[in-house]
């Protein structure tokens, strides 16, 4: 862990030791003379910037800090990506990004149901060591009275055409709603048979709940996802016609207690970790729940002392994944957060998640091995 300073100092030293007091004063003013990235960016006309003030938007500061940092651009194990979406992209181009940061295998969560099933097994089918994909439930039947042992057969077909897993998208709870116009809750009994064939089948269901805290509040000068939700108005969860967070998160807690021979992954920390100590409550709870830590980068990193304390403790717990479209850009900043102590750096897609810096949690060896592979490999029976 080399940082800039560190260089800098280093080269400081090694001049004064073995040249004369002129060199090493040069050496002095070259660093002073050297442009600042604040100086450089951009074309923008500071001078109006100044007299008439900047939206929210346009403000773009650059940090001055100078502390250590890392570019991680390999994950210190052969890493799985428990958490992705890949049905659009070649893997070719997959396999270029994964071979140059050290990850392994994806998982593709979007794999669909019966053909379009078949379909994504197919497509990456000469490298089905390292792709692996999940299906999803057909909502459309919610309504027949046999509705649960339909999407359980249809499982158990997917499962034996390929699938690793099942993946349940935000939509139960937010958005599926039967013939009465009413949603269907996560622990509606309806889908009781669709947990139960998990379990008797022994692949992991991978189910987002909800969204971040902030998407349930209104969007105004409080909410600290400001940007995110004017970019995106149909992000926002706010509003008598949906359920609280709670209640959502209460649903799908309630599956997990109901059915504990089937192994649940809570994606985006269980979408709460805004909350860490709620849920090392639920990991304590429910012996069958793992959490994925995808797209939670800017809440982990905003916490690094309660969070490392948090992945230390559960180790055993807890996924790698991104949720993002597979590039190096995506994969550093999250080794750089796993593995080094680095501070104030950006998030992947900062300032969207919210206008703050991150702080590296630098795991010990035996926990960035769980969590980049081995709690995934277990999971995923590829061992
Ligand atoms: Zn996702």
């Amino acid at each position: 862990m080399i940082g800039r300073t560190q260089h800098a100092r280093g080269i400081l030293t090694a001049a004064l030791d073995a040249v004369t007091l002129v060199a090493a004063t040069a050496i002095l003013i070259a660093a002073a003379e050297r442009p600042h990235p604040a100086a450089t960016r951009g074309e923008r006309n500071h001078q109006a910037d100044s007299q008439r003030g900047l939206t929210l938007s346009d403000y773009d500061p650059v940090s001055m800090l100078e502390v250590a940092s890392d570019v991680v651009t390999k994950a210190k194990v052969p890493a799985v990506d428990f958490h992705n979406h890949i049905n659009h992209d070649e893997p070719e181009r997959l396999l270029h990004v994964m071979d140059a940061c050290n990850v392994a295998v994806i998982v593709n969560f979007t794999g669909g149901f019966g053909e379009t099933l078949q379909a994504q097994v197919a497509k990456f089918a000469r490298h089905a060591d390292r792709f692996l994909v999940f299906a999803n439930v057909n909502w459309d039947g919610i309504d027949e009275p046999d509705f649960g042992q339909q999407a359980a057969r249809q499982l158990e077909a997917d499962v034996k055409a390929g699938a690793r897993g099942l993946k349940i998208f935000k939509n139960l709870g937010l958005g599926v709603k039967d013939n009465t116009g009413t949603l269907v809750a996560i622990d509606d009994r309806r889908l009781d048979p669709v947990w139960a064939k998990a379990g008797e089948l022994d692949i992991p269901v991978a189910i987002h709940t909800s969204d971040p805290d902030a998407f349930f509040l209104p969007v105004d000068r409080f909410n600290e996802r400001y940007e995110e939700l004017q970019a995106h108005p149909d992000w926002s969860f706010h509003g008598a016609q949906f359920p609280s967070k709670a209640t959502l998160l209460e649903q799908r807690n309630n599956v997990i207690a109901r059915h504990p021979r089937t192994t649940f992954v809570a994606l985006h920390v269980a979408n709460h970790a805004e909350n860490l100590s709620e849920v090392a409550a639920w990991l304590d709870r429910y012996p069958n729940l793992y959490v994925e830590i995808g797209a939670r980068l800017n809440e982990l990193g905003r916490q690094p002392y309660t969070a490392r304390t948090f992945f230390v403790t559960y180790a055993d717990r807890i996924l790698f994944g991104v949720d993002s479209r597979p590039a190096e850009s995506v994969y550093h900043p999250y080794f750089r957060f796993l593995e080094t102590f680095d501070e104030h750096f950006d998030y992947f897609t900062h300032p969207r998640q919210g206008r703050w810096k991150i702080y590296g949690i630098g795991l010990p060896d035996e926990v960035l091995e769980k969590v980049y592979r081995r709690n995934a490999r277990k999971l995923l029976r590829l061992d």
